[in-house]
């Protein structure tokens, strides 16, 4: 099988060209999102290089092929801080940025006097290697949590690297064999990978760009929008997987109802700002001193449930204690313009275990039950079910 590569050559900056206004597209619906303004910028650098490359096809400018190299590694480079961006990587410095386009300034002039085809293939198939074996490296070891779009997009820059690799191998002393222009060379297959991989990664950005949404979304959906804590929603799904747990295993299951005392009077007195900073303050101490494995929730204004698998109601009631000293030493250090030194806000807490058979409902009704009688008792304290 033939290809004409001028056909192939118009094809890649066709493709490229709609990629880079994809790109744009995805930018201008998501301008928020880190990253995305540095690909759309990359796949106008691209479409650059590959109309310089076509232009060379007509005008036989030597510069023309060079300047198209310094743009399609400036994509490359802005495309690499974009990934950084968007995994939450530090940017690349702006240093790094003026240094390519110096370099390749530098370049230019340089390949203008002299013109060595073969230094500028093998320096260009080596930097297009390096940059996406970095790529591929930030993507596919650096990220906390991998997605299926991140890690295709980084094996697509791991295969780029090889190849780009193997292209510098066969350039080495032959530069005419990797010449993009030369169709009795390896000219052919190069832009049909190009066409694929450009594709493939313009694809693969869009797709981590709907992954991250969709998980903004599912944090919206099942977080507490002030204090970061789950909410009464996803507190209902996770309940239901521990109570069928507990019952399986035949492990006991405790849970606290925690109500923060005179909240009313401190929002009253100090302000709803120092209120939200107070809740703030609450969860952060809660998601200290609660394990891993404990669900815990705000379950609705002042009002928060722990659900601790395999405890009991007296081991529950020793975190209840020390959920409240906790809370009430650091909320002493919560800054506020109007409020006393040292005063302390508290909690009052119910707890309750799970007991044979019993319903979900019943056992936080006898959580709730606990909390009125701690809340009796003058409050500050803990109180369990009967
Ligand atoms: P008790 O000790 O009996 O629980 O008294 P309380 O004042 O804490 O209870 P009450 O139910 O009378 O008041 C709860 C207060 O919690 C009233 C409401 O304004 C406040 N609150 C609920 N949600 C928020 C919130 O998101 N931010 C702030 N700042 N306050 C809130
Ligand atoms: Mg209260
Ligand atoms: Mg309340």
């Amino acid at each position: 099988m033939s290809f004409d590569i001028r056909t192939l050559l118009v094809a890649v900056a066709l493709v490229t060209a709609f990629c880079a206004g994809a790109r744009l597209l995805l930018w201008r619906m998501h301008p928020t999102i880190p990253g995305l303004g540095r690909w759309a910028l990359a796949g106008t650098s691209t479409v650059i290089g590959f109309a310089l490359v076509l232009s060379y096809g007509v005008l036989h400018w030597q510069s023309a092929l060079s300047l198209a190299q310094m743009f399609i590694i400036i994509g490359l480079v802005l495309g690499w801080d974009g990934f950084r961006r968007f995994i939450g990587k530090p940017p690349l410095s702006s240093c790094v940025l003026v240094a390519v386009a110096v370099m390749s300034l530098l370049w230019i002039a340089v390949m203008h006097v002299h013109y060595l085809t073969e230094v500028k293939a093998l320096s260009n198939a080596v930097l297009v290697a390096v940059i996406s074996a970095l790529i591929a490296r930030d993507l596919l070891f650096s990220v906390q949590r991998h997605t299926p779009a991140i890690r295709v997009t980084g094996c697509i820059y791991a295969i780029n690297a090889v190849f780009f690799s193997i292209r510098a191998v066969l350039g080495s002393g032959n530069p005419e064999f990797v010449d993009p222009l030369n169709p009795n060379g390896v000219a052919a297959i190069m832009l049909l990978w190009l066409l694929c991989s450009i594709i493939a990664i313009t694809l693969g950005m869009v797709l981590m760009t709907a992954e991250r949404l969709q998980a903004d979304l599912d944090h919206q959906a099942n977080h507490d929008p002030l204090t970061g804590a789950l909410n009464r929603r996803s507190f209902g799904l996770l309940s239901e997987k521990e109570m069928a747990r507990a019952l399986h295993y035949q492990r006991p299951l405790s849970v606290l109802m925690i109500d923060l005392d005179q909240f009313k009077q401190v929002n009253d007195l100090l302000g709803h700002d120092f209120g939200d900073q107070v809740l703030c303050c609450f969860v952060a101490v809660a998601n200290r001193v609660l394990r891993q494995d404990d669900v815990f929730c705000r379950f609705g204004g002042e009002e928060f449930v722990a659900l601790l698998p395999d405890t009991t109601a007296a081991e529950a009631l020793v975190v209840a204690d020390r959920l409240r000293v906790s809370f009430a030493t650091e909320s002493k250090l919560l800054d506020c313009a109007v409020k006393q030194p040292c005063s302390a806000i508290t909690i009052s807490t119910g707890v309750a275990q799970l007991q044979q058979g019993e319903p979900f409902a019943s056992l936080l009704r006898r959580a709730d039950s606990a909390l009125y009688r701690a809340k009796d008792n003058g409050r500050n304290c803990c109180e369990v079910a009967q």
